[in-house]
C-alpha cells in the first residue's frame, strides 16, 4: 500500500492502533462499535491518512449495518475500487485514491440516487464539521 513521504514507522505512531489496522492491513472495525456509525452531524469525512475529502454528510445514510454508509463520494475519483476474493467472496473493496488507505467496501444495495452503499469504516475517516456562518 502506498503511503506517500510517510514511513510505517511514523504511520503507527500518528494513527491509532484501530486507524492503522483498519487502512494500512485493511481490517474491518466491528459493526456498531465506530465513532461515526450513528453520527448525523453536517460536515465533510475526509481521509484519516491523506485529509482529502472522500464524503459529504448530505450522502450519508441510516444503512442498519452499524458502519458509516454513504450512497457516493464527494468526487467519482475519490474512491479506487478494486475486486477482493478475500473470505470466500467477490467483494468490491474501496481504498483512497491518493494514498491507497484500505476505507471499506461498496455493494449494491444502496438508495436511490446511485444504488450504490459505501460501506466504511470510522476508523478510515476523520469528520470535519460543517461551520455555522451566522
Ligand atoms: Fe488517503
Amino acid at each position: 500500500m502506498d503511503t506517500p513521504n510517510e514511513s510505517n514507522d511514523e504511520l503507527r505512531k500518528r494513527l491509532s492502533a484501530d486507524q492503522y489496522y483498519v487502512t494500512q492491513e485493511a481490517g474491518t472495525e466491528p459493526a456498531f462499535s465506530g465513532c461515526y456509525w450513528d453520527t448525523k452531524e453536517e460536515g465533510v469525512y475526509h481521509c484519516v491518512v491523506c485529509d482529502i475529502e472522500l464524503f459529504s454528510s448530505e450522502t450519508k445514510y441510516d444503512s442498519g449495518t452499524g458502519w458509516p454508509s454513504f450512497y457516493e463520494s464527494t468526487e467519482s475519483n475519490k474512491v479506487r475500487r478494486v475486486e477482493d476474493r478475500s473470505y470466500g467472496m467477490v467483494r468490491t473493496e474501496a481504498l483512497c485514491n491518493a494514498c491507497g488507505a484500505h476505507l471499506g467496501h461498496i455493494f449494491s444495495d444502496g438508495p436511490p440516487p446511485t444504488g450504490e452503499r459505501f460501506c466504511m469504516n470510522s476508523a478510515s475517516l476523520r469528520l470535519q464539521p460543517k461551520v455555522d456562518t451566522d
